[in-house]
């Protein structure tokens, strides 16, 4: 480890992409520290390149190749003359060679040493050191033999339901429940499949699943003279597929006792593997017990929740820690309350399918909202990453105050041209269980497609909103449709009539007005609805932000026949990837919704299903096939729409 005396750090390199990536340098830029960004060939581009001082190309756009090669990242640092590098998350920054190879270079390494990091790195010595140091762990079994039949006799020992676990696991892959013995086979094998492609290590654990629990997590932070805090705690019980979507600082509804507790044995954690800088020990919560789950040596993600109610700067003493200074004095009690919401480039109404695209609209809230972004207007996301476009992080002087600033937030962001999961994160903060802070772990599961208001209901409501918007002469003197008792209705008889297409939906959208309006252009919000509904007005189409959703209306001409609109269509890949399965054969009859394609992209199984029932006229790719984004994968003729 490098010498005890304090060395200002002049020249940082961040060897991460992204939100993160930009977020570190913003506080090194303040330091005035000069700021070194590294990027693959997708990311030449990239606003974290261009936040940087310097960047430097690592390698080609695969991550193995780039992000993650350890001897590229060390050469662009010593080439830009950096003196230290901050790993943000993912990528290299759990990699305990990459922290000795930093040390052996003479670079300072933002995080804690090799060791340390090791000592947390498997999951299964990471619970045998906190038993030994008298932190309870969630009980289970872990072991050298890893054969099926071992794991089925100590399944049974262990009690169902069942978790098994990669111990090399993270970012919520190689996790599988076994409900039953029956179960179990099928559950290693996913598992361990995962696991190998994700890590390169099959092996697995074995706990106890515990049934709707929470996910609760101290920050701590370390210097090298003997001082270690803790920075309170940070609930993270939203999450789908064990991958958090929403935080908060402090986590609501625990006990005096409990919360202490958890402050304590995240402090014994740190200290029993020497830990220095700043980490965070997540625990797994169930009524008033606490198990730990493991230790993430590195920044996470949701650190802006304990920032904004602490007032501090994680970034900054993660620096000032690994320049050898020592940590300032522990910060006052959290004051109010923070959420932070994850804005993903995905499609929630498509199984949560990442999205790629050029970002045509971005706007982001105003006033004390922070949103730590990885884009800016104009520039394309691209899928070889993290789906992680931005986080939206608001305050309030309780929770209840914090939640309605989140909501607000997120009905005042746009994103367009890249679908996001922007809808979804308004439903959840408008989820009345979330709002009485009764969350657990699978309350976004149990929700499923229920989640987000039914699709057609929307499409209704924003080609009724359209209407009025392109009927009233004046924008704000109008009612929403569906709110008002009388006059506006679909498809009834009257005196104005629009038309509008929608993508993906075979039949044009008939809103008839028995009002009569001048027809005229208005653009803006359209008053009376609350929350506000936002509206553009343009020569051919009609724009639409509801709910969190954008909806792109096209105008139809008056009595144009539905058949006429195309209501067939292609089916493209929505991003880069190989086919793995065509599940239809030229000619096939379809059903709206039924299962065409399955797509590897990202590392995960993407099943493409048909948009429109009808008949498949052409397929154009072979399964095993690479295809590229926008590639056409076969084309539906749609069933003539009456
Ligand atoms: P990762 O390294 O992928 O973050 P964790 O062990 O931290 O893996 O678990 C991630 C999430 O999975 C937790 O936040 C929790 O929701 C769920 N989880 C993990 N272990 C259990 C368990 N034993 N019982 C129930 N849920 C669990
Ligand atoms: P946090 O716990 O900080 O919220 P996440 O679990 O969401 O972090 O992971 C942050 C990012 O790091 C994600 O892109 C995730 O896929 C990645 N990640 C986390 N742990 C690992 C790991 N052990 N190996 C590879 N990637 C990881
Ligand atoms: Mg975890």
């Amino acid at each position: 480890m490098s010498s005890p005396v304090a060395r200002p750090l002049r020249t940082l390199l961040v060897a991460n992409r992204g939100e993160i990536a930009c977020r570190v340098m913003r506080t090194a830029d303040r330091l005035g520290m000069r700021t070194v960004a590294i990027h693959s060939d997708a990311d030449v581009d990239a606003l974290h390149v261009r936040s940087a001082d310097l960047a430097v190309r690592v390698g080609p756009a695969a991550a193995r190749e780039s992000y993650l090669d350890i001897e590229a990242v060390l050469r662009a640092a010593r080439e830009s003359g950096a003196d230290a590098i901050h790993p943000g998350y993912g990528f290299l920054s759990q990699n305990a060679d990459f922290a000795d190879a930093c040390a052996v270079a003479g670079i300072v390494f933002v995080g804690p040493g090799g060791a340390a990091m090791r000592a947390m790195g498997r999951k299964d010595e990471a619970k045998a050191l906190m038993r030994a140091a008298g932190v309870p762990v969630v009980p289970g079994w872990q072991g050298e033999v890893q054969d099926e039949a071992t794991l089925c006799r100590e399944a049974e020992r262990v009690g169902f339901p069942l978790l098994v676990k990669a111990i090399a696991g993270g970012g919520g892959k190689g996790m599988r429940v076994a409900r039953s013995l029956a179960e179990v086979p099928a559950a290693i094998s996913a598992a361990r499949g995962e696991a190998e492609r994700a890590f390169g290590d099959g092996r697995l654990l074995l706990e106890r699943y515990i049934e709707s629990p929470r996910h609760v997590e101290v920050q701590v932070i370390a210097d090298r003279h003997g001082n270690c805090l803790h920075l309170y705690e940070r609930d993270c019980s939203l999450q789908r597929r064990y991958q958090k979507v929403i935080e908060e600082c402090p986590a609501p509804g625990l006990s005096v006792a409990l919360r202490e507790r958890l402050h304590q044995a995240a402090v014994r954690a740190a200290q029993a593997v020497g830990y220095e800088n700043a980490g965070t020990v997540e625990f797994i919560v169930a009524g008033e017990e606490g198990w730990f789950l493991e230790m993430n040596t590195r920044l996470q993600v949701e650190h802006p929740v304990t920032e904004a109610v602490l007032g501090i700067d994680l970034v900054e003493w993660q620096l000032r820690v690994a320049a050898g200074e020592p940590l300032p004095a522990r910060p006052a009690a959290p004051r109010g309350h923070a959420f932070e919401a994850r804005v993903y480039a995905e499609d929630p109404r498509n199984g949560y399918l990442p999205a790629g695209g050029r970002v045509e609209v971005l706007r982001w809230p105003g006033g004390a909202v922070r949103v730590d972004a990885a884009v800016e207007q104009g520039d394309r996301v691209v899928t070889d990453y993290d789906a992680l476009l931005a986080k939206v992080i608001v305050h309030g002087s309780s929770r209840e105050a914090a939640l309605r600033e989140l909501e607000v937030a997120l009905l005042a962001s746009r994103v367009e041209g890249v679908t996001t999961n922007l809808a979804a994160l308004v439903a959840l903060s408008r989820d009345a269980d979330f709002r009485a802070g009764r969350m657990t772990t699978g309350l976004i599961d149990a929700r499923g497609d229920a989640l987000l208001p039914d699709h057609a209901a929307q499409c209704g409501r924003a080609a009724g909103l359209a209407a009025i918007a392109l009927l009233t002469p004046t924008a704000g003197a109008a009612l929403d449709p569906w709110a008002a008792t009388d006059g506006w209705r679909v498809q009834g008889p009257g005196e104005t009539e629009v038309r509008f297409m929608l993508p993906g939906v075979e039949k044009p959208l008939v809103v008839v007005a028995p009002l009569a309006g001048t027809p005229g252009l208005a653009d803006g919000a359209i008053a009376g609805n609350e929350p506000p509904v936002e509206v553009a007005v343009l020569p051919d189409e009609v724009r639409v932000w509801l709910d969190g959703e954008f909806f792109r209306l096209a105008r139809v001409a008056k009595g144009t026949p539905a058949e006429a609109m195309g209501g067939g269509g292609q089916v493209l890949a929505p991003m880069p990837g190989a086919v793995l399965d065509i599940k239809v054969t030229e000619g096939s009859q379809v059903e709206r919704g039924q299962p065409l394609v399955v797509l590897e992209a990202m590392k995960m199984e993407h099943t493409l299903r048909a948009a429109v029932a009808g008949r498949v006229t052409a397929v154009d790719v072979r399964a095993g096939q690479r295809v590229r984004e926008g590639e056409r994968l076969l084309s539906i003729e749609g069933e003539a729409a009456g």
